[in-house]
């Protein structure tokens, strides 16, 4: 006979246990299912970073503060490894330190402040002094390791009562039924949290939704010094055209012009630099953005090489060693910053999240849960 739930969720990655968390704590019967062995998408592939400041003002921004409260909870009751590390944004022009200003000053409700030079340097030592004109900090941000989060937020989840079927593709949903591993299953609400496959399930819905792929290239560096720490987030000028938080600011545009005429290589690749540091003391470096259905799985060395050269106008690369390169893959809409579907009664389809998805996750799945989105 099928065995029934409340709620059966297809993926395992950061959506999908997001949302397990939230309905097993409304004291629903919760089942994920995983078609790998592992949950190996773009939630175990990413730099860790729960980045509120990144957010604009509005909906989004208080979305990503619900969830940061969530992860805090989680993170607190589950024992994961996490640091409060906030972030660090970076000036070493005039124009981006402007837009710093202007950001801070429009966005009082964001408790972020620019800092001096040397304020910037007591927070985090290791950045280069020479140039530097100032830093944004705010302490709001969080710092996981993200194939931490996924290897091991299933065990507390299994504390809260939920079953996971790993190796269980789903193959087939309908109002109040789903097939996974072959087997049947019944559940009253069935979400589907399948990251960037469009092909499997509803295929002709993703088809019509205007979402795309974007591939993204990481490095993971080791320090030679056991003690270097950058003890926050750290990203520089180059971030500033990457998040819709700083599109008010007016002085942003001076800054986008003088990159197309210094930076045309890095723009063409989409790339900016985060850095993330995790328990290990590994560096998480990275990343290009390229948009379309389907990618090659092939790295370039070029784009590496651009990464590291800008990450070098901010951190001496020569004290770290790269041990290891990968690329992820998120789904993405052009305009919206979230997907919600329900292609049909009792089933709800969550993605594209694009690249904020582990900032968004619980408070997106919180929203879900009730009925809110
Ligand atoms: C390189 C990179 C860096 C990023 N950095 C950050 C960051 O620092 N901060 C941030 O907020 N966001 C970041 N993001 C974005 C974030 O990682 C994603 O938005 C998020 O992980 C998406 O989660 P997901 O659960 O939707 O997808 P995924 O993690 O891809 O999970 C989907 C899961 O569904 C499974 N699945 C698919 N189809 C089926 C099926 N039919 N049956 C069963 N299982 C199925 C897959 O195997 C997979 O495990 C980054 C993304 C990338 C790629």
């Amino acid at each position: 006979m099928a065995r029934q739930f409340d709620v059966a969720i297809a993926g395992a990655g950061i959506l999908g246990l997001a949302h397990a968390y939230h309905y097993a704590k409304a004291g629903k019967r919760v089942a994920v299912f995983e078609r790998g062995e592992r949950a190996l998408g773009a939630s175990v592939r990413n730099f860790g970073m729960v980045w509120p400041v990144g957010q604009p003002p509005g909906e989004m921004r208080e979305m990503a503060v619900a969830s940061r409260g969530f992860w805090l909870e989680v993170l607190g009751a589950s024992g994961i490894w996490h640091l409060r590390s906030g972030s660090m944004h970076l000036a070493y022009h005039e124009d981006e330190l402007a837009v710093l200003e202007e950001f801070v000053t429009q966005q009082p409700g964001y408790g972020a402040t620019v800092i001096s030079p040397s304020e910037v340097l007591q927070k985090t030592p290791v950045v280069r002094p020479d140039g530097l004109l100032g830093g944004m900090w705010s302490a709001d941000e969080v710092c996981v390791d993200p194939r931490d989060v996924i290897a091991s937020l299933p065990t507390y989840l299994r504390y809260l009562g939920v079953e996971f079927f790993y190796g269980s593709a789903v193959s087939h949903v309908e109002t109040g039924r789903l097939v996974a591993g072959g087997e049947e299953f019944l559940a009253d609400q069935l979400l589907l949290c399948t990251g960037d496959d469009f092909e499997t399930l509803f295929p002709e819905r993703f088809a019509s939704s205007g979402m795309v792929r974007c591939k993204l290239q990481m490095l993971k560096a080791r320090p030679q010094a056991a003690e270097y720490q950058i003890r926050t987030h750290l990203c520089a000028g180059l971030t500033l055209g990457h998040y819709a938080n700083f599109k008010g600011c007016q002085t942003l545009v001076p800054v986008l012009k003088r990159f197309e005429r210094e930076l045309p290589e890095h723009l063409r690749w989409g790339i900016h630099l985060l850095v993330s540091q995790h328990e290990s003391g590994d560096l998480t470096i990275g990343d290009s953005h390229e948009y379309g259905m389907s990618h090659d799985p092939f790295l370039r060395e070029s784009i590496d090489r651009l990464i590291l050269q800008y990450l070098d106008t901010f951190l001496d690369t020569s004290q770290f060693d790269i041990v290891e390169r990968w690329h992820g893959v998120y789904a993405k809409h052009p305009t919206k910053s979230y997907i919600v579907d329900r292609p049909c009664s009792g089933v709800t389809v969550v993605t594209g999240v694009g690249g904020a998805g582990m900032t968004l996750s619980f408070g997106l799945a919180d929203r879900v849960c009730r009925g809110l989105v």
